[in-house]
């Protein structure tokens, strides 16, 4: 129940509401009421002086016209704006041929795309496409991967561990896949898989914190390192849509034998004489991924005749294919989530 007092309030209010005739008189009623000055407020602002047995009823009050004064408000103020569309459809200067706002598109991130394309490529030469947990088995990421935990090799991995469970980390590479792979597929079977991975890493324009691989993984009879070749120039191919010179250098990885380091030509200045230039870091060779032939131990942890069938592995780093792609210079890009950059693509 309103005091009569209250009951003047509201029907002045809304008599004022009814007769505002654009959003200006509008906010001028919301200001004369419901303002911190207004007449609402005033009834609030004297609570605090009122014996105790009218605080309640004031306070009550003070609500009750808050939501019939705002209501009311605000459906004038619709009213007013659906009014004044109207008024504007009416009036001669509108066309209502012309085309509407266009809506704001937005676009893939650069991993996404370069991503999309290379499944696009592997996809075409027969490779299945493998998802695995970010989240992995020490077993999986190390372990069956031939780099035991007193292996040195463990030193190249700054691992993000997990609290509470020393078996969990955070996968340091997409490697992991391929022991889910061999544990599931029947071989002979091709595969890549693409993913984040994550290092605790100073964090520099060529060091990330996350950064994306592609894993590829192909096993069968009488499988080489030709074969090994073959593929990375076919995807090569696709991708820079011309011919690259590759090489091959010795490198070490556990999970290989033998590993090697895969360097293209630098397509950046191959029309350039002399060759060399910033993005090779004037070598006119661009170290692409490492890769190599399965080792047998690997196989066996994946439950896969070593006797019988080879393969061959190699670990893309996708995060550079992007930078070198789209002429990136900094990977911290990749992961700023700054839409400055991200709206270029
Ligand atoms: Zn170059």
């Amino acid at each position: 129940m309103l005091s009569p007092e209250a009951e003047a309030i509201r029907d002045e209010a809304l008599a004022g509401v009814a007769a505002a005739s654009d959003v200006a008189a509008l906010a001028s009623v919301d200001r004369t009421f419901l303002g911190k000055d207004g007449a609402v407020g005033q009834i609030l602002a004297s609570i605090k002086d009122a014996p105790p047995e009218k605080r309640k009823q004031l306070g009550q009050e003070a609500n009750a016209l808050k939501q019939v004064i705002g209501g009311a408000i605000e459906e004038r103020r619709e009213a007013l704006r659906a009014e004044a569309l109207v008024a504007e459809r009416a009036s001669d200067g509108f066309d209502p041929t012309l085309p509407g706002a266009p809506l704001q598109r937005g676009s893939l991130h650069p991993v996404t795309q370069v991503t999309r394309e290379l499944q696009g490529i592997f996809s075409s030469m027969g490779y299945a496409i493998l998802d695995g947990p970010e989240v992995e088995l020490d077993d999986y990421n190390f372990e069956a991967l031939n780099i035991p935990a007193d292996h040195p090799a463990r030193e190249m991995y700054d691992t993000f561990w997990c609290k509470g469970d020393a078996n969990l980390l955070l996968r340091t590479h997409t490697s992991p896949v391929q022991i889910r792979a061999l544990e599931t597929l029947e071989p002979p079977f091709r595969a890549i898989a693409p993913g984040r991975c994550f290092r605790n890493e100073t964090v520099d324009a060529s060091h990330e914190h996350t950064f994306h691989q592609m894993e590829g993984l192909v096993v069968g009879e009488g499988i080489t390192v030709g074969h090994l070749i073959g593929a990375m120039k076919t995807f090569l191919r696709e991708v820079f849509r011309r011919d690259l010179e590759i090489r091959l250098r010795p490198g070490f990885f556990p999970f290989v034998e033998p590993g090697f380091e895969l360097d293209v030509r630098c397509p950046f200045c191959a029309e350039k004489t002399p060759r060399g230039c910033s993005v090779c870091k004037r070598t006119t060779w661009i170290e692409l991924c490492p890769c190599g032939m399965v080792h047998p131990r690997v196989l066996a942890f994946g439950g896969v005749d070593a006797e019988k069938y080879t393969g061959f592995a190699f670990g893309l780093g996708l995060s550079r294919l992007v930078m070198l792609r789209f002429g990136i210079d900094d990977i911290r890009h990749l992961m700023g989530a700054d839409l400055r950059f991200l709206e270029q693509f």
